[in-house]
């Protein structure tokens, strides 16, 4: 199965009646570094892509002061996958809305088709619902940002190095001890990535 073929298959998925399309996803890019994101915002549906806007352009940002690629090369290179692939509306208390359990549950079958095509070396996890997929780790940030760990996913063992969720509505990247673990962490993929793709 091929990931232009997944692709098809995943934008006539309707199986969480509580989101709201379209389905989001990025191109199938052939690669070994996937980067996997919690779910797209009301936005994204504008530009069809993932990290399309506010949090997608504080992450692109991170990623061109600490390892030099614009966001167009980034798409080029990494493969973008999320812990679920439609808006999940508003909370009630204000921001978006998190997946649920069942909904990440019923979203969980797609990335784990596209682990096996693409059978990562490195997986970035974005956010605590994607790092607890990857790494099981349901406790603070702390804990894992700004490490390298060996995982294995859906049955794939890849170095996993974590970032914090670049959410305007997340404070922690923005102060300590968050701000040093974000920079050691976008060190340690300035190193891993730039070695995977001189030039
Ligand atoms: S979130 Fe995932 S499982 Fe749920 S409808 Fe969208 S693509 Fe399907």
């Amino acid at each position: 199965m091929s990931l232009t073929k997944l692709h098809a298959e995943l934008e006539q998925c309707r199986r969480c009646p509580n989101m709201f399309g379209p389905v989001i996803h990025g191109p199938p890019v052939k690669t070994k570094v996937m980067l996997i994101g919690q779910a797209p915002g009301p936005h994204e549906h504008k530009v069809m892509k993932p990290f399309g806007w506010s949090a997608g352009k504080t992450m692109f940002r991170w990623f061109h002061e600490h390892v030099g690629w614009d966001e167009e090369t980034f798409r080029a290179r990494i493969y973008i996958a999320a812990v679920a692939r439609c808006f999940p509306g508003k909370a009630k208390g204000g921001g978006d809305r998190k997946p649920d359990p069942t909904e990440m549950a019923n979203c969980r079958p797609w990335l784990e088709r596209e682990v096996k095509i693409l059978k990562p070396e490195l997986i970035i996890p974005v956010g605590t619902l994607a790092i607890e997929q990857v790494l099981g780790h349901k406790g603070p940030l702390v804990d894992v940002v700004g490490k390298s760990v060996e995982a294995t996913y859906h049955g794939v063992t890849a170095e996993v190095l974590a970032l914090p969720h670049p959410s305007g509505a997340s404070t922690w990247h923005q102060t300590e001890p968050g701000k040093m673990l974000l920079q050691r962490a976008m060190k340690l993929l300035k190193a891993k990535l730039t070695c995977r793709f001189p030039g």
